[in-house]
């Protein structure tokens, strides 16, 4: 199995170039700490990685991947809460500015999700998946009957990008994530990126819609 030998490589390639090209860098985020001022929550699939969509360097974002890039509602319990933990930091410590839930096109945890294909599974053959997926069932659920009625609707595109929605509307239910937006100091944002077209849509808050980001700047 030579795959971690290739990340070896990969290591060493990133030392004799990236590394020393962005040296200044790393030695002050080394010293300084680092205080990204975006948080991007997406999905851990290998295909859509934020900070090459994003074209970012080191210390820009603070990352937290996840199947289907979903944020679970605020649940106040004893409970080891990954995302939470994750988005309190953000929040209240390093104080983003941003927080981009980024989904994207062909995701397998919302195929799994519509195809219902660990919806009764034992923990280690889907279980964990499916109760993660549970979130968002009511829309699955939802979607489904819709394009059962109507053959033009893309069950999947659809629930990627209602995921997108509702997990943005579970982050309004974490307090201090709904009085930092209030006070203007914090905006979510949704988007989704495909990676056959290259296209990445952004949600207008306004219209609810996604819009594909023109190229032209
Ligand atoms: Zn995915």
């Amino acid at each position: 199995m030579p795959e971690f030998k290739a990340l070896l490589d990969g290591y060493r390639r990133f030392r004799t170039t990236g590394y020393i090209e962005q040296r200044q860098r790393y030695d002050a985020l080394a010293n300084k700490g680092q205080s990204p001022k975006i948080m991007v929550i997406a999905c851990s699939d290998s295909r859509v990685d934020p900070t090459r969509v994003f074209d970012t360097e080191p210390g820009q974002m603070f990352v937290l991947r996840n199947v289907a890039n979903l944020v679970p509602p605020y649940v106040e319990d004893e409970g080891m809460h990954g995302v939470s933990s994750a988005v309190e930091y953000a929040v209240t410590q390093l104080q983003v500015h941003h927080i981009v839930v980024l989904g994207h096109a062909r995701c397998g945890g919302i195929g799994a999700s519509l195809s219902g294909q660990f919806d009764d599974a034992d923990h280690g053959k889907g279980g964990f998946i499916s109760a993660w997926m549970r979130m968002i069932a009511p829309a699955r659920d939802r979607i489904r009957k819709a394009a059962e009625i109507s053959a033009d609707i893309d069950a999947a595109a659809a629930l990627e990008l209602e995921a997108i929605r509702i997990s943005i509307e579970n982050l309004h239910s974490f307090p201090f994530v709904a009085e930092a937006e209030a006070r203007g100091e914090l905006h979510i944002q949704g988007a989704l990126f495909d990676i056959a077209d290259g296209i990445l849509r952004v949600l207008d808050r306004e219209s609810g819609r996604f819009e594909a980001v023109p190229l032209d700047w």
